[in-house]
């Protein structure tokens, strides 16, 4: 019975010369103008070793079966999934990718050379399809299961590919079924009545169709992953003081009012402690500028000892910082500041050949107050300290602005 017209393979390759035609300068001009993974090249590579394959089984329609032609249309039909495993896999993360993909390229090759010697020394088609269609079988299912369950990061483009190369896998192994049916038949004859092997080209149309699918949202994906990438590593340098590591005004001025809601919300009251290095200025005219960023880096890291995680630390300027410290009470901020001021008083800087620095500490806080009212009044604490001899802590009760809104929230 002759086969319906689209299920021919003579009528098919056509088909499948222009996908992959379509599919390879879509993705090699893209290649070409933007910025992609390596596994998109070795995808653009697999297609046109797929046009390669188109062509070559055209020659062997029109020169008959040459061992050069038999060997190259083999390796290049192998050779095309391990590539694509190989393409995808790179953004999948599967494991040992090179090694596999050398492995089974050798693989290719060998099964190629010995269609080559069965053309040369002893042809015959039957075997030439059995050999062939174990080695194709193998390998889509390679791609089909071996991606599929190795992924490290999956992507929905990729498991409709997969699938493909499962279904592929199958018609492969249909067709080492078929051609001990087809025993005795030319390459010719065979092309036009072998069903498995047009369901098989038919099924490589659509596979085109959803690699190239699955390569660009395969490249999105990663350049979304960058951006996202790039974008928190500037919101972090934003919000982040180079030099010691501690938060900057922007981030303090983002994460302050932030820990003083969640306090507020709490019904807790929360402090606020504002440090300052003692004569400061004398560890840069003694010792130099560099020493004086190295010690300003230690105490930072002193202090953030003393902190627990929901607190805020931030370098408010030059040589002062603050601590926004939620849930707690005067007495414990006190003696927070009272911690942070005497880790420095121990402390042996040894950018400063062993010898020791004080801080002065300026403490407010309480159920009421924005930030900017509780930083006035630890900034007034802390000028109280630094008149009254510095080394020490000193709280101020946040002034009568700092009253509490209509449902007695900070305002
Ligand atoms: P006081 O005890 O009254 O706080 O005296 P002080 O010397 O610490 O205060 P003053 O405000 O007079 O000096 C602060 C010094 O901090 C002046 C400035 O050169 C220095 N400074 C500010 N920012 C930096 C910095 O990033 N690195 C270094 N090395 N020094 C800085
Ligand atoms: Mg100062
Ligand atoms: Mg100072």
């Amino acid at each position: 019975m002759p086969l319906p017209l689209a299920l021919r393979v003579d009528a098919l390759l056509p088909v499948l010369l222009g996908v992959t035609l379509v599919w390879f300068l879509a993705m090699g001009h893209y290649a070409l103008r933007h910025r992609v993974y390596p596994g998109f090249r070795t995808l653009v590579f697999a297609e046109f070793i797929g046009l390669g394959v188109v062509g070559t089984v055209f020659l062997r329609a029109g020169l008959g079966d040459t061992s050069t032609i038999i060997f190259t249309t083999n390796f290049l039909l192998l050779t095309q999934p391990v590539l694509v495993h190989r393409g995808f896999g790179a953004y999948a993360r599967v494991p040992r990718l090179h090694t596999g993909t050398k492995r089974w390229m050798v693989f290719a090759f060998l099964v190629s050379l010995f269609q080559f010697c069965d053309v040369a020394f002893a042809p015959d088609l039957t075997r030439r399809v059995l050999v062939f269609s174990s080695a194709l079988t193998l390998l889509h299912l390679r791609v089909g299961f071996g991606l599929l369950w190795r992924a490290k990061r999956p992507l929905p483009g990729l498991r409709l590919v997969c699938a493909s190369y499962v279904v592929s896998a199958g018609l492969g192994g249909m067709r080492l079924v078929s051609a001990l049916g087809g025993y005795g038949l030319s390459y010719s004859q065979m092309l036009r009545v072998d069903t498995v092997l047009a369901a098989f080209v038919l099924v490589r149309i659509l596979q085109s169709v959803l690699e190239l699918y699955a390569a660009f949202t395969m490249n999105s994906s990663m350049l979304e992953d960058e951006l996202k990438l790039a974008t928190a590593q500037i919101e972090q340098m934003a919000h982040t003081d180079a030099l010691t590591g501690a938060l900057n005004r922007r981030g303090l001025n983002m994460a302050g009012p932030e820990a003083l809601r969640r306090s507020g919300e709490a019904d807790r009251p929360a402090a606020v402690l504002m440090l300052d290095l003692d004569h400061f200025k004398d560890v840069n005219d003694t010792h130099g500028h560099a020493a004086g960023d190295e010690v300003l880096r230690a105490a930072a890291l002193l202090w953030t000892d003393q902190l627990r995680r929901d607190d805020v630390f931030a370098r408010y300027g030059g040589e002062e910082f603050v601590v926004v410290a939620p849930m707690t009470a005067e007495a414990e901020g006190v003696a927070l500041a009272e911690r942070m001021r005497s880790a420095i008083a121990r402390h042996r800087f040894a950018v400063l050949r062993g010898s020791r620095l004080t801080v002065s500490v300026g403490v407010s806080g309480g159920v009421c107050g924005s930030l900017g009212q509780l930083l006035k009044s630890a900034d007034a604490a802390l000028y109280e300290a630094k008149q009254t001899g510095r080394d020490k802590v000193i709280f101020h009760a946040p002034g009568e602005m700092a009253e509490c809104g209509a449902s007695g929230e900070r305002i």
